[in-house]
């Protein structure tokens, strides 16, 4: 019994090290994936102008995960983050209130069903982060703003275990939602702003 203990003790501590070092994995490939769009970004606007070369902007990195205890681990693997994206070839200004060619105006992010603009594309307000609780847990919960978690319309909600955000108002069934899922859009300034959307308190101010 005492043997057996010995052994199986500290397997299951290494299993559990193991798995927490995981999931810190997983925040710093998200946060990674976000540093690199902002970047793209960045240089997708620096090469405006410029003839020749290749069309896109590719960035890439790549990261050996490693198990910090070598037992009871899952394998070493390779982790890629990459972001393609084109260059910019300007804003067509022949329906704004376009002023001269040179207007260089800056380019924010919004999402489809969201009422503010973005300056920050790694903003939490465009990447919530996803809690998973217990149905009755999310229908006595609050969001941030102290509003009641109600059934998404589009997933339904009918489960035992639901996603919600800190800034949602709905719980869904299935974390691929696409009420859960956002689609980012960069636009200029003033197009999200005459769309009717504020700066957001974040990242807009
Ligand atoms: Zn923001
Ligand atoms: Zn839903």
């Amino acid at each position: 019994m005492t043997v057996e203990a010995a052994i199986v003790l500290p397997l299951f501590l290494f299993a559990m090290i193991n798995l927490l070092s995981l999931i810190l994995m997983f925040r710093d490939y998200s946060a990674q994936e976000g540093r690199l769009h902002q970047l793209g970004r960045e240089l997708s606007l620096l090469a405006f102008g410029q003839e020749g070369g290749e069309a896109d902007i590719r960035l890439e990195k790549i990261t050996q995960s490693r198990p910090i205890v070598p037992i009871a681990a899952f394998p070493s693997a390779l982790l890629v983050n990459g972001c393609v994206m084109h260059k910019w070839n300007g804003y067509d200004l022949r329906e704004g209130a376009g002023g001269g060619g040179q207007t260089q105006e800056e380019l924010v992010f919004i999402t489809e069903s969201g009422s503010a603009w973005h300056r920050d594309r790694a903003c939490v307000y465009l990447n919530p982060s996803v809690r998973m609780l217990a149905k009755e847990q999310a229908e006595n919960e609050r969001n941030s703003s102290g509003q009641r978690y109600t059934a998404c319309d589009v997933c339904g909600g009918n489960s035992a275990i639901v996603y919600v955000t800190a800034n949602g108002q709905r719980y869904h069934s299935t974390v691929t939602c696409s009420g859960l899922k956002r689609t980012i859009n960069c636009v200029p300034l003033s197009e999200a702003v005459s769309s009717g959307r504020h700066a957001c308190p974040r990242c807009g101010g």
